[in-house]
Order: structure tokens, then C-alpha cells, then sequence
């Protein structure tokens, strides 16, 4: 049988490294496909932790596929997140949570839901095709909806999120709060990560309008911690604006722990901040109450202001 591809978007998270391994073992266990989880680049700390704590390996790496390849894409749909020659490959399924921007010329298994993690979907998936969840993947779910959601407290959660999340923690035999704190504290050590590396973990490229930006976000749980390297950020994120020519980027640094995000703004269109969030910049910066999600309180309020 031709193996079938499966990964999720470039600058991985917890939620597309694990749903790309609870994907493809969903397809294996229905018989529909030889199916293989893979990643688009580095894993992160957080991921690291969790593949750490299962004791499992990160899928391998995908550079590039050939003309024709079967593949199933999770955690994301857009060409310029996915793989580069994706045109040219023969897509059999998507699983996401995200705005739906993929188009193809010919028919395919979507499954979208606006719900916080594509995780919960894949629950209702497993549920659905009557495969059993093992702890194995129900502590893979758990953590990427805990990832994604903040522990339930981005306002991207919804009622099915929390309810995947009870079942789960049971199934995995682990205190969803605890655990839950402890991974994402781990996905905020940033102390081996060169300011590039910074710069580029959660990059996502996001035109507002005709806006050219890069939002990134980097979470902490503590907000000074990484403001102690606002200078080293600047010059990085100048260099990259230049490099791509972008008229913003935007560095979110997420308070885990109290909801937050001090963002800070550079580029010609940096006042596009101050107007969409009614506030100021001083000396670049600002602190954004509140604002957790890229998805829902950036990407949105953002595009109508631009
Ligand atoms: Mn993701
Ligand atoms: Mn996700």
C-alpha cells in the first residue's frame, strides 16, 4: 500500500505534532490508509515535554514530497502553512480548526469545527469511528487541547474542548490542571533558543488587508523574564522586516498565568496596533489585557482596522 503523509503546519506546535500521530494511527487502525505521522520543522519544549513524559519519538521530518503523494493535513489548511510543493500532492483529508482558505480541483474528506483544538475533534473522530482511545492518545489529546485552549481559558474554548478534556484526563489518569501547568511552564523555557529561534517558533505569516505582518507569539509565565531581551527582539524583528519586506511585526508575549500579552510592534505599520486595541505604544510596546488568542482577539480585530 502507498503511504499517506500526515502533518500539520510549519513552526509546529503541541496541537499539530500530536494530531499528526493521532491522526495517522485513527487512519491505521480504520484500514482506510498506510498512514504516517510527520513534522514540518522543530519540535518545541512544550511538545518535547509531552513526547518526553509518553516516552514516545517526534515523527520524523518532512522536507518534501513527491508529485502525487496521498497526504492528510491537520491543525491547518493554508498552502503557505503547509508543505511547498503541496499543489502538486493529492490531499485525502483535512481535520482542522482553523478559517478555511484550501481549494482544490477535486473532492476530499473535510472535517472542520470552531472549536479550540483540532485534538477535539479527532476525540469525536475516534469516538465516531468506535477506534478506543488508549492512554497513549488520550494523554496526546489532552495535552494539545490544553496547549491550544490555555487550559481552558482562552476565549477560543468551547463547551465540546471542555468536555473532550474531562474524558480525557480520566482515560489518561492524569490532573488536567496539574500536568497542564507543568507543560505549559515547560513550553516557556526559552533559555536554549537563540533570539531568531525566538522569533520564529510560532511565527504565523497573517496579511491584515493589505497589511504585509508576522504575528509571533511566545508564552511565559512571567512577562519581565523575556522583556529583559526587548533590544536583542527589536533588532531581530528588523532584520526580518526587512528581509521580507513586511509592514508589521508583531511579537506577543502571552501571560500564562494571568491572561495577558505585552506585544510589542514594530514596522511602518505599527500604529495599526494603537488603533485597533485603542491604546499607545511607548517605546514599542504595550501591554494588551486580556488578549490570549492570535486566532480570535488579533487576527479579527486586526483585519477591520487595517
Ligand atoms: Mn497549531
Ligand atoms: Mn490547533
Amino acid at each position: 500500500m502507498v503511504e499517506t503523509y500526515v502533518f500539520g503546519h510549519k513552526s509546529p506546535d503541541s496541537d499539530t505534532i500530536t494530531s499528526s500521530i493521532v491522526m495517522a494511527y485513527l487512519e491505521n487502525e480504520m484500514g482506510n490508509s498506510e498512514a504516517k505521522a510527520y513534522r514540518l520543522g522543530n519540535i518545541n519544549k512544550e511538545t518535547e515535554f509531552i513526547l518526553n513524559y509518553l516516552g514516545i519519538d517526534a515523527p520524523e521530518l518532512l522536507e518534501s514530497i513527491e508529485d502525487g503523494a496521498d497526504v492528510i493535513l491537520v491543525d491547518h489548511n493554508s498552502p503557505a502553512e503547509s508543505i511547498d510543493n503541496l499543489e502538486n500532492a493529492n490531499i485525502l483529508k483535512v481535520v482542522d480548526h482553523h478559517k478555511l482558505v484550501l481549494e482544490t480541483s477535486y473532492p476530499l474528506f473535510l472535517r472542520f469545527e470552531p472549536v479550540g483544538c483540532t485534538e477535539t475533534i479527532l476525540c469525536k473522530l475516534y469516538e465516531e469511528n468506535g477506534v478506543e482511545i488508549t492512554k497513549e492518545i488520550a494523554t496526546l489529546m489532552l495535552s494539545a487541547i490544553i496547549s491550544d485552549t490555555l487550559l481552558l481559558k482562552s476565549p477560543t474554548t468551547t463547551e465540546d474542548d471542555k468536555v473532550a478534556v474531562k474524558k480525557l484526563s480520566q482515560i489518561a489518569e492524569v490532573d488536567a490542571e496539574e500536568y497542564g501547568l507543568e507543560m505549559l511552564k515547560a513550553g516557556t523555557d526559552l533559555s536554549s533558543f537563540s533570539i531568531e529561534e525566538i522569533l520564529s517558533l510560532d511565527a504565523k505569516q497573517i496579511d491584515f488587508k493589505d497589511v504585509k505582518s508576522i504575528v509571533n507569539q511566545v508564552n511565559t509565565a512571567d512577562i519581565s523574564e523575556v522583556m529583559v531581551m526587548k533590544d536583542e527582539l527589536e533588532d531581530g524583528m528588523n532584520k526580518i522586516i526587512e528581509e521580507e519586506g513586511l509592514d508589521l511585526f508583531m511579537l506577543l508575549i502571552t501571560d500564562i498565568v494571568n491572561s495577558n500579552s505585552q506585544v510589542i510592534a514594530l514596522g511602518n505599520s505599527a500604529g495599526l496596533v494603537e488603533k485597533a486595541y485603542n491604546v499607545i505604544l511607548k517605546d514599542n510596546t504595550v501591554l494588551l489585557e486580556g488578549v490570549v488568542s492570535r486566532k480570535k482577539q488579533v487576527v479579527p480585530i486586526m483585519t477591520e482596522n487595517a
